[in-house]
Formats: structure tokens, C-alpha cells, sequence
């Protein structure tokens, strides 16, 4: 059961799925609210995918420069 960020409800129903720029994302409805909401996964508002992101933090802390990383990551297909 998801908890509704509005109101805290955990009463809320699949509804459907949402279209974002990282693919389609689970939306729910919450039920004492009746507002729409896609729970937080910790990648909410990030322009890239969560799989691209936690490559990027590894080889960060695999002590790799931010350039480096920059361009491993933009070479490869993960974005
Ligand atoms: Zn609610």
C-alpha cells in the first residue's frame, strides 16, 4: 500500500500509469484525498534514469574524476 504524499493516507489504489521522460511510471489514487499522486522512489524530478544515476554515484565513489565520469557515462547507453 503506497502512502498518499498529500494527506498520508495509505488507502490509495493503482490508477492507471503515467508517461515520464525515464519511461511509464505507476500512478495511484488516493482514496481520502481523491488526488492522483506517483509514489517517490528517490529519482522523482532527475532528468536521467535511476540506472544512470547509480552508475554515474559508482564510479564516483570508485574515485574515477567528474569528467571521467561525464564521459564514461555519455558514451554509454544507460542514458
Ligand atoms: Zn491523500
Amino acid at each position: 500500500m503506497k502512502k498518499c504524499p498529500h494527506c498520508k493516507a495509505t488507502n490509495s489504489v493503482r490508477h492507471g500509469v503515467r508517461q515520464t521522460s525515464v519511461g511509464l511510471k505507476r500512478k495511484y489514487l488516493c482514496k481520502a484525498c481523491n488526488r492522483h499522486f506517483t509514489p517517490d522512489e528517490g529519482f522523482n524530478r532527475f532528468r536521467h534514469s535511476p540506472k544512470a544515476i547509480t552508475a554515474a554515484l559508482d564510479l564516483c565513489a570508485k574515485g574515477i574524476s567528474l569528467a571521467d565520469v561525464v564521459s564514461t557515462i555519455s558514451t554509454s547507453t544507460i542514458m
